[in-house]
């Protein structure tokens, strides 16, 4: 399968990339960043780029450093960078333990941390980590630079925050403490999952003082598990809490029955997924003590 034909061009700073992005915004221009998603689309002609914008070559998008408690990521990270990257095992481990579970190390050699936030699959890891931990997305633009909450960035499946002529540029994820667990259900390890479940949470002398957690494959964008996070916080937690933290999540959720099941195959699969996720951090929030 081919892609129909497009122009190219590979910038080396943002602002060269803005003004190409500008210049051919009626041919359609797009962002290409490490291909892994645009790429199959275009050869599927799912999507018909006039004009790729390569950001391949602007090194300053490539790095990865902390800046105090926050850590800031590139926004053309490579996936198995920051993987493995020491800020990341430091200032976000929950980071760090979800992108294993995205595709298969090749995919993620090329895959980018913001070409994962930017094309907004609801399926995806990356997403429900950035809700999770109270991420920001630099965006820049022809009018200058704007931050955006994560909770604000996901407007709907494959949607974001980002305008036409727009490159998200950096991701700042602030340093959380206490116990964090990254886990999914999937039907074969390295494809997408059908629900995944992002959490950080704190403790203080065996009590929970914050919780944070965010759901993947439930809905058109990541949610926030926001009963679960009230049910928990102020107690301190055994089995019955956890069972009714998960029960006031899932009454919520009305996830669309897909290919991959019906609407009560993914409420129970999220329950499933929801509980292992609170108990694994709770353990580790624990541990940590
Ligand atoms: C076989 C296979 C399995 C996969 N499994 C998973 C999985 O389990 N979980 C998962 O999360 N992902 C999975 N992926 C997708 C993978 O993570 C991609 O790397 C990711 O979705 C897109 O990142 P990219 O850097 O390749 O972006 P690209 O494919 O280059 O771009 C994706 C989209 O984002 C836009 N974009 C990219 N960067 C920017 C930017 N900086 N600013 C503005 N727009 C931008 C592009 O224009 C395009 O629309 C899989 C992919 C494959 C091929």
């Amino acid at each position: 399968m081919k892609p129909p034909p497009f122009e190219y061009a590979a910038p080396t700073s943002v602002a060269e990339a803005l003004e190409l992005l500008a210049v051919h915004a009626q041919g359609e221009a797009r962002v290409l960043a490490g291909g892994q998603s645009l790429v199959p689309l275009m050869n599927f002609r799912l999507a018909q780029p006039g004009h790729l914008v390569d950001l391949r070559r602007i090194e300053e998008l490539t790095r990865i450093r902390a800046e105090g408690d926050t850590l800031v990521l590139g926004a053309m990270v490579r996936q198995s960078h920051a993987e493995h990257a020491p800020e990341v095992a430091l200032l976000a481990p929950l980071l760090a333990e979800a992108l294993g579970y995205v595709a298969h190390p090749p995919i993620r050699n090329s895959g980018t941390v913001g070409g994962s936030l930017a094309h907004a699959d609801p399926a995806a890891e990356l997403p429900a980590v950035a809700l999770a931990l109270g991420a920001e997305l630099v965006v820049a633009g022809p009018q200058g630079t704007r931050t955006v909450p994560a909770a604000d960035f996901f407007v709907g499946a494959f949607s974001t925050a980002l305008e036409p002529g727009e490159i998200l540029t950096e991701v700042r994820i602030p340093r959380r403490g206490g116990g964090h667990a990254f886990v999914e259900f999937t039907r074969t390890h390295g494809t997408f999952a059908i629900v995944g479940v992002a959490s950080v949470i704190e403790v203080d002398g065996g009590g929970v003082t914050r919780a944070s957690i965010a759901l993947s494959g439930v809905d058109a964008v990541p949610v926030r598990a926001a009963a679960a996070e009230r049910t928990l916080t102020g107690t301190v937690p055994d089995d019955a809490t956890v069972r009714a933290a998960v029960d006031a999540t899932v009454a919520e959720l009305s996830p669309s029955a897909d290919v991959h099941g019906s609407t009560e195959t993914r409420i129970d699969i999220a329950r499933a997924t929801l509980r292992r996720g609170i108990e694994l951090a709770l353990t580790r929030a624990q541990d940590r003590r």
